[in-house]
């Protein structure tokens, strides 16, 4: 898209006002940080759009990018006078301004390239991106997407945390029980049992199905992928774990919950000190429970 084809409005997120100098000198001007995201949604960035943000960065910033702790790309120090003509650049090449303020934050999920991936998030952040993104909420609101248990994109302790999960299928006559090979790739400690036939402990296992990638007899292998969904975790000054919502739910299902979730945090939401209001954990604890957050 060119940079002269649309009208142009300043975005309502994205924008970070009231940011003092640091690696520029200015004169006479405000400064502002400028966070951005692809748009459509995500998780790679092309080569073009790092090269816009290194060249608004070297044209209207200090010549530096930040990458965010949820990956968007933060562009330091621009100058208030030259903001439009910043986001316009990198408007025309498909990033975004957005990630800030009291709203739904930029969707995380992990890597598409993993080899651990249970089952792939990317399209489904995609979707929940296009229907949540931004939303404006009474506080911030952070939405994260693992393809395994292993949670690189920190799944378990923000406000709802989706995890791509395994459930497995065990013929105990295929498997040669002197392999061992399940054992060696399960990170799980017992989780796996041999002696006295092959068998899979479901208190420990954390359904990663590392095991039926390392199996080659058929012995242990995968039945079907879901994803298990936490609500009401936030990092920050204190840290809340999320709660065990679904165990295994189909990605529309992920989509309603977070519908829900959302409808429910707007509903119950209350202030709590100096015009901030409570996150999802905090609205939950105040309540007592989970159940009762998702159904008052
Ligand atoms: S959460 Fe799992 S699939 Fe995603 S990057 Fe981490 S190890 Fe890989
Ligand atoms: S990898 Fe398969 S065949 Fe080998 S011990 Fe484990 S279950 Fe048995
Ligand atoms: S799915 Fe397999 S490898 Fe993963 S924890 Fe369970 S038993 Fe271990």
């Amino acid at each position: 898209m060119s940079e002269d084809t649309f009208e142009f409005e300043l975005p309502k997120v994205g924008i970070i006002r009231g940011v003092k100098p640091r690696d520029i000198e200015v004169i006479g001007d405000k400064i502002v940080n400028v966070r951005v995201r692809p748009n459509p949604y995500s998780n790679t960035y092309t080569m073009e759009q790092l090269e816009t943000a290194a060249d608004v960065a070297e044209k209207f910033g200090s010549g530096k990018v930040h990458i965010s702790p949820r990956h968007n790309l933060e562009i330091p120090e621009i100058k208030n006078s030259m903001l439009t003509e910043a986001l316009k650049q990198l408007f025309a090449s498909g990033l975004q301004a957005g990630g800030t303020g009291t709203s739904v934050r930029n969707i995380f999920t992990c890597s598409d390239y993993c080899s651990n991936k249970v089952r792939s998030v990317r399209e489904l952040g995609g979707m929940v991106s296009e229907l949540f993104g931004d939303f404006p909420l009474p506080n911030k609101l952070d939405i994260s997407f693992a393809a395994c248990p292993s949670g690189c994109s920190r799944p378990y302790n923000v406000d709802i945390g989706i995890v791509g999960v395994a459930e497995l299928e065990v013929d105990a006559d295929r498997c040669i029980d002197d392999c061992k090979m399940c054992i060696e790739a399960c990170p799980v400690e017992g989780a796996i049992t041999l002696e006295g036939g092959l068998n899979i402990d479901s208190e420990k296992c954390v359904k990663c199905a590392r095991c039926a990638g390392a199996c080659s007899t058929g012995a242990i292998r995968v039945a079907n992928t879901a994803f298990k969904v936490l609500v009401g975790g936030k990092e920050g000054r204190s840290v809340i774990f999320g709660e065990e919502y679904s165990g295994f739910a189909g990605g529309y299902e992920v989509i309603e919950i977070i519908d829900m979730v959302i409808k429910q945090y707007q509903k119950l939401a209350k202030e709590k000190y100096k015009k901030k209001y409570e996150r999802v954990g905090e609205v939950i604890q105040r309540l007592g429970s989970l159940e009762a957050f998702m159904h008052n």
